[in-house]
């Protein structure tokens, strides 16, 4: 479906483009592909891509649903597709752009599947929240039960094909010569004829209703999250069941707030000074801030985790269980310009490093590992630890300040 060429581009044609346009680029392109006469190996893709446009295009009610909804939206309506068509019934085919309908005489046929797409706010994603919408679908008329005829009056049937919907004849083409079998045209293949319309459907046993849909929106839902609703789609033809609604999530971002899974990620910048000394800092839970204690010798990366403050753990059924956790992962930022108090503490502080270049700390980091002086530079991988792959500048303000403590979760 996600690389389905867009139906307008493959007629080569515009998104305003009449119908006796749609026809006519139809008309051209299914010739020039049509594998009768186009022995490329791609003709008959292209055949029945061309087909399949031109179904959707021509037909009004799935034109508009198209345009609406994309490609999601006219898949199932109206019955069969032109998807997995046999090739030998390729006279059916050309009938439908020399003018009949596509289909024979239908009994009861389910609704299509509508597609909706929904935008929630990061929070309404996060908690849940009851949404309504104005929903655009097609309904069975409820005067005439969907028959088209006026109560009370039945549909008689069709003298010109007997009932069948089907007209059989034979034509000659530029292929050569067919048996056809087409819709009957008196009676649109429906092989009866409504004499009493209804008023209210005007016979057609459909009406087009804008409906406003009550969208219950569960906690814990994503960006991508798909909820099926269940008859709420389109109404069938005939008696058929209706088709579903499909609400598709589109979540904004948060502006200081990721989501990895159930989790809320959290960066919060912290400077040298607070790295070093340990700080109590403020990060925003969505149910309001929350202090956290940073400790002393914190490392950039280290993850300080509030449980159960993240989003609601929504399963399959729609139930959620449990809440995933606030990450808080800490980044430590250098300074990039100075005061010129700042480079004074900062020249003093490299100065209490000198000479403890080989502290047992460092020492024990690995076997006779040259550690350049410039307290700045870049230096050797750590092999006692793969998370500290970098060892500078900080660590040097950490062993200055006595401490090596690089653990994870620490509780808020
Ligand atoms: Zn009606
Ligand atoms: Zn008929």
């Amino acid at each position: 479906m996600a690389d389905k060429r867009d139906y307008y581009e493959v007629l080569g044609i515009q998104r305003g483009a009449a119908a006796d346009e749609i026809k006519r680029a139809y008309r051209q392109l299914a010739r020039k592909f049509h594998p009768d006469v186009n022995k490329d190996p791609d003709a008959e893709s292209r055949f029945k891509e061309v087909s399949e446009a031109y179904e959707v295009l021509s037909d009004d009610r799935k034109r508009q649903m198209y345009d609406q909804f994309g490609h999601a939206g006219p898949r199932g309506a109206g019955g069969a597709g032109v998807e997995g068509f046999p090739f030998g019934d390729i006279g059916d085919l050309f009938e439908s752009f020399f003018g009949g309908a596509t289909s024979g005489r239908r009994g009861p046929q389910r609704g299509s599947d509508l597609r909706l797409r929904l935008e929630l706010t990061f929070e309404e994603a996060v908690f849940g929240v009851d949404r309504e919408v104005q929903l655009p679908r097609s309904e069975s008329c409820l005067i005439c039960g969907g028959s088209g005829a006026e109560p009370g009056k039945q549909p008689v049937r069709c003298t010109k094909c007997g009932g069948s919907g089907e007209v059989r004849r034979v034509q000659q083409s530029i292929f050569g010569q067919f048996v056809n079998v087409t819709p009957c045209d008196r009676c649109r293949g429906e092989g009866q004829i409504v004499e009493h319309r209804c008023k209210e459907c005007s016979g057609r046993g459909r009406v087009e209703r804008v409906r406003a849909i009550q969208v219950p929106v569960p906690p814990g839902v994503d960006d991508g999250t798909e909820m099926r609703m269940p008859g709420q789609g389109e109404g069938g033809d005939k008696g058929g069941p209706n088709g579903d609604l499909y609400v598709v999530f589109q979540v904004k971002p948060h502006p200081v707030l990721k989501r990895d899974g159930f989790d809320l990620v959290y960066e919060l910048p912290l400077n040298v000074a607070q790295a070093a000394l340990g700080a109590e800092v403020t990060v925003p839970t969505l149910e309001g801030d929350e202090v956290l204690t940073v400790p002393p010798g914190t490392q950039h990366g280290r993850v300080l985790r509030v449980r159960e403050k993240g989003v609601p753990k929504l399963q399959r059924s729609g139930i959620t269980a449990g809440r995933g956790d606030f990450r808080t992962v800490v980044r430590v930022e250098v300074p990039k310009q100075l005061t010129s108090r700042q480079r004074e503490l900062l020249e003093e502080l490299a100065a209490s490093f000198e000479g403890r270049e080989h502290a047992p700390a460092a020492a024990a980091a690995g076997p006779a590992v040259a550690r350049p002086d410039n307290p700045n530079g870049r230096v050797s991988s750590n092999r006692r630890d793969k998370k500290r792959n970098k060892k500078g500048f900080f660590d040097k303000v950490k062993e200055a300040v006595g401490l090596d403590d690089d653990g994870e979760g620490a509780d808020g």
